[in-house]
């Protein structure tokens, strides 16, 4: 997914606004339901009843790591910068022992102790999902396993710690001309976080999501026990735990299989204006046999001098015919795609793209070409993350919306939601881009729609603290609420994608018949319903 746009933020308003959005939404029916052991709090007013208890009840355990119970306020918080729940204790795991005495030691408390654990990527969650209401946070990046490992041979590997950065992998395993095959927009996330959700990106047209492309697992139960699992060995918990929300095991390592790492990147964009070219184009593209190794797009609403601003990192073909292209005013809709090559076939690869071209649809004049390595190109929501940090831009509310829709649907869906309920600038990028659902494996505990193909809609809101026009929180809400009743009233059959539910009966519609393998795993791994409590799906016992 890419990243949030710039604006002007007003400072002065920032802390007052966040601090009454928090109590605002702890007072909606959404935080009320399924956390009753769970609720969104100012981090230094609530002293809860036991905790001193629990407090020394875990000083007792011996550990290679430790324990922090103050100064943990960041825990609190997570990309989407909307729900802020303070925990007891933070751990900072040096080894997967502590993680597995910690465990163990909650699940051995038993229902005298409501202490719930979730393991913390990089927390760049949207909705509280790595938080642990007056539980155990559990800090990832602090685990320090065996160094990564990386096997090369003909199925080469990496083996990684749950709480490694996409990034750190991919700098790794380049070192032996190696890398991952499937990727995320924005490599600044754990392992463990995206095998929790799927990890989507413009390479799971052709090798699936990244929970596609693993291994094996090595995962701490909600029982405390260290399990190692695969398609092979322990397979129920292996899939259970890809894609499931970290409901039944928290992950320690995984192994990540590896391809020939490609050196460069020929990276297009083209425009298109009506979308059933657009969308019949990327069909196309991710249907046939030999085509590029990376494909998306974007809705791009009302925005001026588009192609001005895209000159600072591509070229255009035809400059002359792109400087009289008008953006402004137009919904419009650029495929973005990629071929990977290496500096010696640059003209075997001029050729495949040029012939792959030939049979696209979009508008002549704004066709857009870019080199880039192999590591620029992966690590490219980077930049703007920079830029956004640099202006404060970065650590506001993202109430983003990510849905899977099936093709069938996708003309329906584009003409309401960027014809009628999307008009005027959007308040971030919009991503779509279809998938082959026969490339991913449908063990995992990720849902999809039903279809062969469906698409991936990514609205990547950010929403302006001190605003309460169309770029403020209310607004952006208020339209993603719009998007999914239409979803709803309309039968589009769509899915959430990093879902997020208020009551149990909409994780049971989710799931759909899904439901019941979802609640037996979580019964035989997570029996006392510790783990991940952030995703609000099953009640501590
Ligand atoms: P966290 O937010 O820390 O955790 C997420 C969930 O996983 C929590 O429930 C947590 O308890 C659990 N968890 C964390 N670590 C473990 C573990 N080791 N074992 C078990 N459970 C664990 N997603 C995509 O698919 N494609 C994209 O292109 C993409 N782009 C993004 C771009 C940005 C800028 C951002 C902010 C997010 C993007 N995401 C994308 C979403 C991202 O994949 C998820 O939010 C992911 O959960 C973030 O990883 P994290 O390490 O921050 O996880």
């Amino acid at each position: 997914m890419g990243s949030p746009p710039s604006a002007s933020l007003k400072q002065n308003n920032l802390l007052f606004l966040v601090f009454i959005t928090i109590l605002f939404f702890c007072s909606m029916p959404d935080t009320a339901n399924l956390c009753s052991n769970q609720s969104s709090v100012n981090p230094s007013t609530v002293i809860p009843y036991k905790s001193s208890t629990n407090i020394s009840s875990l000083e007792t355990l011996q550990l290679d790591g430790y324990f922090r119970f103050d100064h943990i306020d960041y825990a609190a918080k997570d990309f989407g910068n909307r729900y802020h729940f303070l925990p007891l204790a933070v751990l900072h795991p040096k080894s997967v022992s502590d993680i597995s005495s910690t465990v163990k030691h909650v699940f051995n408390m038993g229902s005298t102790s409501q202490l719930t654990v979730a393991a913390r990527g990089h927390s760049h969650s949207l909705q509280g999902q790595a938080q642990a209401h007056q539980g155990i946070v559990i800090n990832m990046e602090s685990l320090q396993g065996p160094e990564m490992q990386i096997h090369t041979g003909e199925l080469p590997y990496v083996d990684a710690s749950g709480g490694d950065l996409w990034i750190n992998i991919l700098h790794e395993t380049l070192k032996q001309g190696l890398a991952p095959k499937s990727w995320t927009d924005y490599l600044h996330l754990t392992v463990g976080g995206t095998l929790s959700n799927a990890g989507i990106s413009g390479q799971a047209f052709k090798h699936g999501p990244q929970i596609n492309n693993i291994y094996q697992l090595e995962v701490v139960t909600g029982k405390g026990e260290v399990v190692t699992c695969s398609e092979k060995q322990n397979a129920e918990l292996f899939y259970g735990v890809l894609g499931g929300l970290g409901q039944f095991g928290i992950i320690t390592r995984a192994r990540i299989s590896l391809e020939p790492a490609p050196k460069m990147v020929k990276w297009i964009r083209v425009l298109y204006d009506e979308f059933s070219k657009f969308s019949n184009d990327q069909e196309r593209l991710i249907s046939s046999k030999d085509s590029f190794d990376y494909i998306e797009g974007l809705v791009i609403i009302n925005r001026t001098g588009l192609l001005n601003n895209w000159r600072s990192s591509f070229n255009p073909k035809d400059p002359l015919q792109a400087s009289r292209f008008v953006s402004e005013g137009k919904t419009l809709y650029c495929l973005e795609i990629a071929m990977y090559f290496s500096p010696d076939e640059s003209d075997i690869m001029n050729q495949k793209t040029e012939s792959l071209l030939s049979e696209l649809n979009y508008i002549s004049s704004t066709l857009f070409l870019s080199e880039v390595s192999y590591v620029e190109f992966l690590d490219r929501v980077h930049l703007s993350e920079i830029k956004l940090r640099s202006k404060g831009l970065w650590e506001i509310p993202h109430p983003w919306l990510n849905l899977l829709i099936p093709r069938t649907k996708i003309i329906e869906f584009a003409q309401e939601v960027f014809g009628n309920i999307l008009t005027g600038n959007s308040n971030g990028p919009i991503l779509i881009y279809p998938v082959n659902k026969s490339k991913w494996n449908n063990r995992t505990s990720l849902i999809t729609p039903e279809e062969e193909i469906f698409y991936q809609v990514a609205f990547l809101s950010s929403a302006m603290p001190s605003s309460t026009g169309r770029d403020g929180l209310f607004h952006i809400l208020a339209q993603n609420q719009r998007i999914l009743d239409f979803c709803s009233k309309a039968s589009i059959g769509a899915k959430q994608y990093l879902p997020h539910y208020s009551t149990q009966e909409e994780w049971e519609t989710h799931f759909g018949p899904q439901w019941e393998v979802f609640v037996r795993r979580k019964s035989t791994y997570d029996p006392m319903a510790i783990l991940a409590p952030g995703q609000r799906i099953f009640r501590r016992k």
